[in-house]
């Protein structure tokens, strides 16, 4: 939202100055000739806002374009993603992923940290290390925020963790607890998994489609929704929960206290522990890397079960497809080490049980940024609220 800062002419430039900055933005390289005839405005305006963007660091002029046609050569302008940089973070139980990014949500920088235990006190000392780390080489004057990735529900103000089994945490004030040690005035939460679909959508496979549903499977599957270029978030900010779309009523109890839950059949916890009753192998023994070697060596009871994983994906997934019409879903988590044998499955399975011209146009994709699309969409979260928020007059004074 634009904050006017006033009427008339200053309302007005402030306006301007938003519009441009998106458009060179979004553009990458424009002319102020360019600016001016597609926006309708006088050249003395586009003017003007362009020099004070220059001066702020947003904008570089490039030079002159080579062209073969006689006159006057344009000068271009280029945006300047560095310019200012973010920190995108993914909280996860036993490691924590971070990406420093430009205003793209382009990585400069990855990195994950192991962790013990997820308490609330070692995510906050984790990140504060990382951070004093981080602003060694980038000055903090720079920095537009962070942004945190939790797996579980937040509050629809998005300032606490109400509840994450993953984390094993209940109402916890997260923001608070790192403001109180950390010096940073913008700070936003949200849910791993959304934040993951925002990853894809600025940097991923979903960059440019404007209708695709990311999908992570790992302990628990979870999806984000992009429908017209927009996340659906849902009425409490819990939609996509994928994993309890009830496949077999019969099947085993799930956490949620249904039975037979999409997640109690391909999550990895219960797929490990089916492997190792059918395959009699100790369950500490059993891993995704383990799974993906016995497929290889044509072992049938492991490869029986993984079909069931698979039909069972694209039956739920063939759901998706015929409520919401998507172009691409992106397969993203651990289960996907196993992608290659998974994705005939899945795709004869979607083929067969969603209405078939939606299934023609659907593809279907591994992510290419795992595991860090959830930091880079935590990044991502952080740009596109800077620049929702931040009064236009801030973009040249800052
Ligand atoms: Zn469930």
């Amino acid at each position: 939202m634009i904050e006017p800062r006033g009427r008339g002419p200053t309302l007005a430039k402030d306006i301007n100055r938003r519009t441009i900055y998106n458009v060179i933005k979004q553009k990458r390289s424009t002319s102020r000739i360019e600016l001016a005839k597609m926006l309708k405005l006088n050249k003395n305006t586009v003017n003007t806002i362009v020099d004070e963007l220059i001066h702020a660091g947003f904008v570089q002029d490039i030079g002159q374009k080579k062209t073969t046609s006689a006159g006057r050569k344009p000068t271009i302008i280029e945006f300047q993603a560095k310019n200012k940089w973010t920190l995108g973070v993914h909280l996860s139980s036993s490691v924590i992923h971070f990406a420093v990014t430009d205003l793209y949500a382009q990585p400069l920088e990855k990195f994950s940290i192991p962790i013990e235990q997820p308490t609330p006190e070692t995510v906050v000392f984790t990140i504060k290390s990382a951070l004093d780390r981080i602003t060694n080489t980038y000055s903090q004057d720079h920095c537009i925020g962070i942004g945190i990735g939790i797996p579980g529900l937040i509050n629809k103000n998005r300032t606490h963790v109400i509840q994450s089994s993953h984390l094993d945490w209940m109402d916890v004030p997260i923001i608070q607890e790192l403001q109180n040690e950390i010096q940073m005035d913008y700070i936003l939460l949200d849910n791993s998994v959304k934040l993951a679909t925002l990853g894809e959508m600025w940097y991923g496979m979903g960059h440019g489609v404007s209708n695709f549903i990311y999908c992570n499977f790992g302990n628990g599957v979870g999806c984000g929704l992009i429908s017209d270029n927009k996340l659906i978030r849902g009425e409490t900010n819990a939609a996509g929960e994928l994993g309890h779309v009830i496949i077999d009523s019969h099947g085993p109890k799930c956490i949620c206290g249904n039975y037979g839950c999409l997640e109690t059949i391909v999550g990895l916890p219960y797929i490990f522990e089916r492997l190792s009753k059918k395959a009699a192998v100790p369950i500490e023994n059993i891993t995704m890397d383990w799974i993906v070697d016995q497929i290889a060596a044509n072992n049938d009871l492991v490869q029986s079960d993984l079909e069931q994983v698979g039909n069972a994906i694209g039956h739920s997934l063939s759901q998706i497809i015929n409520l919401l019409n998507p172009k691409m879903i992106i397969c993203d988590g651990p289960l996907m080490k196993a992608a290659s044998f998974l994705f005939p499955i899945i795709e004869r399975k979607i083929n067969s049980d969603s209405v078939s011209l939606l299934a023609k146009e659907m593809k279907l994709e591994r992510s290419q940024l795992y595991p860090m699309a959830g930091c880079i969409g935590a990044a991502a979260l952080m740009i596109e609220s800077w620049e929702d928020e931040v009064n236009p007059n801030d973009l040249i004074t800052v």
